[in-house]
């Protein structure tokens, strides 16, 4: 099945530190658009630095329209960002947008987010960590961010030109404070309806006092693979790591279980569905909620491309491969051994995505 992509990702950083130069940030624009036209900033952790290492490894990433030859610089392309969609506010997910505010160029910027998350840029934003270049108040300096709240409220909400998005809350841990949210958006092309799925950090369903990846799984079912069938997800920590020290982070089993209870609603739902249309496909057996058979589950993700990211650098290891490159090794054996289906890819920074 391939279908006309209707977004270009390019990956500037992502991975989950503690190499700076390598944090969550993704450049999205529509595939069938110009940069030029505008650009959603998915996450700022890198920024115009590692963009500018990816541009001197190769200038003609982005080039200008109609001049092959000449491409924009970093600096150029970041004034093409017309807002920041923001999983949470911390460190590796915001820093090139706080070190870069006040010198970024061209129009103003919103910043989009649950509420939480921009209380958070505000304890930066306050004069004291960082100048406060960024402000609630819509006729501001343009020089400062316009801060702008996403609300888990079920609605697409417009952030640029034809592309919405759909908010919902994420657990990442519980610190000193309670529990940590993170948050998912279900980010979609409104012309052609057609979506994908980016998550910002994880906690395992299993071991939060609320689980709450569920109900995005609930979410995406219906969607897979039509309308759906891309999932950025980090995967922090390789196999062997123990639950009390993921830190609000998924390991490859843990990964695999949350797409394993995204197969479980992709199989309940398509089994209501056969139901309502009047069992064309009868059950192989009947069972109960709950209780589906590792042959239910066959391919129940087929056509879905699931992209790992935010995988934390080993930097003592003298190891030639890059941690990455175990943890989606381990991921994809997973998915195998369960027959899931879904084909899994790493994240890599440099790479330009089309969906
Ligand atoms: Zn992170
Ligand atoms: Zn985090």
């Amino acid at each position: 099945m391939l279908e006309t992509p209707v977004f270009d990702v390019l990956v500037v950083g992502s991975g989950g530190g503690p190499d700076e130069t390598n944090l969550s940030a993704y450049l999205l624009k529509l595939h069938n658009a110009q940069w030029e036209d505008g650009i959603v900033g998915l996450e700022a952790g890198s920024g115009q630095g590692a963009l500018a290492r990816l541009l001197r490894k190769d200038p003609c990433t982005i080039t200008k329209p109609g001049s092959p030859g000449n491409a924009y610089n970093a600096s150029e392309i970041y004034s093409f960002v017309r807002c920041f969609l923001l999983t949470h506010a911390h460190l590796d997910h915001i820093n090139s947008l706080v070190v870069s505010a006040g010198s970024l160029c061209g129009a103003r910027k919103r910043v989009y987010a649950l509420k939480q998350t921009l209380e958070d840029l505000e304890i930066v934003f306050s004069d004291r960590i960082w100048p406060n270049l960024a402000s609630w108040k819509e006729d501001d300096d343009a020089v400062k961010l316009l801060y702008s709240m996403l609300i888990p409220d079920g609605k697409y909400k417009t952030i640029s030109p034809a592309i919405s998005v759909r908010t919902m809350p994420l657990n990442h841990g519980t610190n000193a404070l309670g529990q940590y949210n993170s948050a998912a958006f279900f980010v979609r092309h409104d012309t052609s309806h057609r979506e994908f799925l980016f998550f910002g950090d994880v906690e395992p369903d299993s071991l939060a006092l609320k689980p709450l990846t569920v109900n995005i799984w609930r979410v995406a079912a219906p969607k897979i693979p039509e309308i759906l069938s891309t999932i950025f997800i980090e995967c922090s920590w390789p196999s062997g790591r123990r639950d009390e020290l993921l830190f609000g982070h998924l390991t490859p089993e843990h990964l695999v279980d949350e797409l394993s209870a995204l197969a479980t609603e992709i199989v309940k739902y398509r089994q209501t569905t056969t139901q309502d249309e009047g069992k064309k496909r009868p059950f192989r057996k009947r069972q109960k909620r709950g209780s589906l058979s590792p042959d239910d589950m066959k391919d129940a993700l087929a056509g879905v491309t699931i992209y790992v990211m935010h995988c934390k650098d080993d930097m003592n290891s003298g190891s030639e491969r890059h941690i990455r490159e175990v943890i989606v090794e381990q991921v994809r054996l997973i998915v195998e051994e369960r027959g899931l289906g879904a084909r899994i890819l790493a994240a890599e920074q440099g790479a330009c995505i089309t969906i």
